[in-house]
């Protein structure tokens, strides 16, 4: 398989190549050629499914024998047998269950792959790697939880000092392995990214640190993330519609994956809270920037939807000068519009869109748990709702529960007025000793500090 640039100038690449570049030189994102038909044999446990479903991707690149190994690994560190179970919530309403990973959130799928992967390719090239990123939360914990074993990656997460949850904190700066290290950066969550793209863009220092990145826009994230949509399928048997509580729509894009490749899904409900830019797009067919609210789903707050960029690529018949013209002109006017005909053909069919005020979360919390003694996380509630305005009788609809109540035990305890209680592993995790380091926003600082560490 070869891999080929939204913005249609970078080289062509292998899946290898893909994973440790992350972004390709161009400035696009990485998609396959051709989008491959799934295979007829889709049995076996979920990491057998999911090696299956990688098989066509990684085709003269990783053996498909290491591919199931490393699947193996990642998706034992889950707790539950079934990895991603399912569970009904009300009468052809489910809810697949996402969060039982090490760090209770869905980018686990991804991120216990992703690490191992990493590992496997820089070992057989005789290299190393220091991952460095920013985190408002949950793609840290889960970042650093998928790497803290790999000989081959050292990683760095520079977080906002004061402004993470506690159990967000906490499940990153209680690892203790010799490649991680956590920055408690005096700032915010963009002065924290603005550092890391500084460090991006410093050529030298770059190279001189072998950076690297694993950011939501990593092909193999949206590849792992295509499996559990098989599996939903695999378990209904006919056609299922999904609603996917969504921020950067890397979520919601490997569910339309599955459905390139044939899996019989019918309607992604994409789920917004108040940043609503991709409900608004689904609404009035253009794209327009507005500024980031905060939110009690603060994972879901976003001003641009960066994975959106594949899905355009196709609806510009997979035309990368043209797409790279079309996101230039939305750099540029902070607004960007599709052809009726575009719209037509790919979005109608699929997509279908709605939001969620934190009033509608809070009351979908409250009401979920009434009805049904269920306590779940603020960003599946915001998918819950939008799962019960799309539900059509006679076609099962699924929504994806992308947190761990007890992630988030403040908004859940306002909404129910109980306090959501750690899973048994992390339980003793407020007992758990912290190392940190305390920087200034100084991009001298910083750079010293990843040069100390890598
Ligand atoms: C990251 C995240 C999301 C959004 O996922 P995208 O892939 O950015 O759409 C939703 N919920 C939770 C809990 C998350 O951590």
């Amino acid at each position: 398989m070869k891999y080929v640039s939204t913005r249609g100038s970078a080289p062509v690449l292998g899946f290898s190549d893909v994973v440790l570049a992350g972004l390709a030189t161009d400035g696009g994102l990485y998609v396959p050629e051709t989008w491959p038909t799934l295979t007829s044999d889709l049995s076996g446990s979920y990491a057998e499914l999911a090696a299956k479903v990688f098989a066509p991707f990684i085709e003269g690149d990783i053996a498909q024998d290491t591919m199931l190994q490393l699947s193996r690994e990642a998706y034992a560190t889950f707790r539950h047998p079934d990895v991603v179970p399912i569970v009904e919530l009300e009468p052809g309403h489910h809810i697949m269950e996402l969060f039982h990973g090490p760090t209770l959130a869905f980018k686990d799928v991804a991120l216990q792959l992703l690490g191992r992967l990493f590992d496997h390719i820089l070992q057989a090239r005789h290299e190393k790697v220091t991952i460095v990123g920013a985190t408002s939360g949950d793609t840290g914990s889960a970042a650093i939880d998928g790497v803290k074993n790999c000989s081959n990656i050292n990683i760095v997460i520079l977080y906002p000092n004061g402004r993470v949850s506690d159990v967000q904190r906490k499940q990153m700066t209680t690892v203790d392995s010799p490649n991680v290290r956590t920055v408690a950066i005096d700032g915010t969550f963009d002065d924290c990214q603005d550092l890391v793209k500084a460090m991006f863009n410093h050529a030298e220092f770059r190279e001189r640190h072998n950076l690297s990145a694993v950011n939501s826009i990593n092909w193999a994230r949206v590849m792992a993330q295509v499996v559990y949509y098989i599996e939903a399928t695999r378990t209904f048997g006919g056609p299922i519609d999904v609603t996917v509580p969504t921020g950067n729509f890397g979520n919601v894009l490997s569910g339309w994956i599955a459905k390139q490749m044939g899996a019989p899904l019918r309607h992604l409900v994409v789920a917004s809270n108040q940043n609503d830019i991709l409900t608004r797009f689904f609404e009035k067919h253009t794209m327009d920037v507005t500024g980031v609210h905060p939110t009690l789903s603060p994972s879901m707050d976003i001003q641009v939807s960066s994975n959106f960029e594949r899905l355009l690529f196709e609806l510009n018949n997979r035309d990368g000068g043209l797409t790279a013209e079309q996101l230039r002109r939305f750099r540029d006017k902070g607004s960007l519009v599709v052809e009726p005909d575009q719209y037509d053909k790919w979005i109608a069919p699929t997509f279908r869109a709605s939001r969620a005020s934190d009033h509608d979360t809070l009351a979908t919390i409250r009401s979920v748990y009434e009805e049904h003694g269920m306590l779940i996380d603020p960003h599946t509630a915001v998918g819950v709702k939008a799962a019960r305005e799309h539900k059509e009788d006679g076609v099962p609809m699924l929504t994806l529960a992308t947190a761990h109540p007890a992630k988030f035990p403040d908004a859940v305890e306002r909404a129910t007025g109980e306090r959501p209680q750690l899973p048994e592993h992390l339980a003793d995790l407020f007992d758990r000793p912290e190392k940190t380091s305390f920087l200034p926003n100084d991009l001298a600082s910083v750079e010293a500090f990843v040069a100390s560490n890598s």
